[in-house]
């Protein structure tokens, strides 16, 4: 697992920025035209590498934002220019990234990771619930830099289909910068598709649906965690009285403005009892969702905190999941299963299965050393402990996978 940060040998920053790594073959056949949006020279920093490909000295003169070295030559560490050296963990930061630098710290920020499945708007540490598993517990803060941080980086990222996730905290809270950056998006990356994370609740006021239909996005989807048929559950879950029927009229609400929606249900000893009823329910009452996403807790931030309350071996809740996937995919619904080692899943599960985890933040332990399955699972994330591994955890030979990724499901 890749870091997102590291330390640098900062020098010559004046202001915070936001910085596209550039290799000089790149600066060469593409210019500014590397990032997707409007850019110029000064929004570049420059790879100077190692070895003898690069003539430092030539290098020097062009007139980019920066230069980032992996080791400093005593001649350019007083020559003025915004200069990046001597990485703590040089694997971290690589061209095509853009980091975010500052004067105040010499800790650099990967913010977008070129070619990575996990590329995110980061809206605000924010939030209006407090869910019992949140992986990370909201902060009372004013932090709205966001906004424009993620304005100047939809310029900066690469140009291409990958799809780009917008998060928080809850991201509706900044209601006007949410919208300000997805009609930026729609602009500069029509070509990538937005995830959107958010509990739903703001959005259970009516003056959304013109403001969503206006934005004319081709390619969004909501991801809205309901966690329970009933508002008693799911509330208790969410740690928000009343939450239940604001995300219920969101979710109508988002339907009325033609968006894409994924029901969003995380595994815990809270929601997996009555799986079934929530798969009936989510058919029955929002059978507009595109796709359901079935998923693995992450052990980690609060979640830590209220392990009694939420561990459920997931070899445990197997056939509720089996029977909730099940009926939603027979009835045409598009089913994900997320966040789980693949051998303790339910042979039948397999083929909803996917590999979740961010890359950089999943790991794999010593028993997943000579398993069949290391390429095909999502592993555990990098929080993993063993009171939140499964009794189940082995090694899967090789015919083990096979079946996993074949089993049919019989309808009786
Ligand atoms: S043992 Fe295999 S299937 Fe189980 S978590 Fe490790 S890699 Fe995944």
């Amino acid at each position: 697992m890749l870091r997102r940060d590291t330390q640098f040998d900062v020098r010559y920053v004046a202001a915070p920025k936001l910085l596209k790594v550039i290799t000089p073959e790149e600066l060469i056949e593409k210019g500014a035209r590397v990032c997707a949006g409007q850019a110029d020279f000064d929004d570049l920093i420059l790879w100077m590498g190692t070895g003898n490909n690069y003539h430092h000295e030539q290098l020097m003169t062009l007139p980019v934002g920066g230069f980032l070295f992996q080791e400093l030559a005593p001649q350019y560490s007083a020559c003025g220019a915004t200069i990046l050296a001597s990485p703590r963990d040089p694997e971290v930061v690589q061209p095509g990234d853009v980091i975010a630098v500052s004067p105040d710290t010499n800790v650099v920020r990967v913010v977008y990771r070129r070619g990575a499945n996990s590329n995110l708007l980061f809206m605000t540490d924010r939030c209006n619930s407090l869910c019992l598993m949140c992986s990370q517990p909201p902060k009372e803060v004013d932090d709205r830099w966001h906004i424009d941080e993620n304005l100047s980086l939809l310029d900066l990222i690469d140009p291409g289909s990958e799809q780009l996730g917008i998060s928080g905290g809850e991201p509706t809270l900044y209601r006007d910068g949410l919208l300000a950056i997805i009609r930026h998006a729609a602009a500069t990356v029509p070509e990538k598709a937005l995830h959107i994370l958010s509990n739903g609740r703001l959005l259970s006021d009516a003056s959304w649906i013109a403001d969503l239909k206006r934005l004319n996005h081709p390619n969004i989807t909501w991801g809205i965690p309901l966690y329970a048929d009933n508002a008693k559950d799911h509330d208790e879950v969410v740690n928000a009285p009343g939450a239940f029927a604001e995300t219920m009229a969101g979710l109508y609400n988002l339907q009325r403005a033609g968006q894409r929606i994924e029901i969003r249900m995380v595994l815990s000893k809270l929601t997996v009892a009555r799986l079934p009823e929530w798969a009936h329910y989510v058919f029955r009452n929002l059978p507009f969702t595109h796709h359901v996403a079935l998923m693995g807790i992450e052990n980690t931030g609060l979640a830590k905190k209220n392990y009694a309350a939420l561990w459920i071996d997931p070899a445990d809740y197997q056939i509720q999941l089996a029977s909730a996937a099940h009926f939603l995919d027979i009835r045409g619904l598009t089913v994900s299963v997320y966040n789980l080692p693949l051998c303790v899943l339910e042979p039948t599960l397999g083929r909803f299965y996917r590999q979740s985890i961010s890359d950089w933040k999943n790991l794999f332990i010593d028993t997943c050393q000579s398993c069949s399955a290391k390429q095909a699972c999502a592993g555990f994330f990098k929080s993993h402990s063993t009171r939140w591994q499964s009794r189940n955890i082995h090694p899967l030979s090789p015919k083990e996978l096979e079946t996993l990724q074949g089993a049919p499901y019989e309808v009786a």
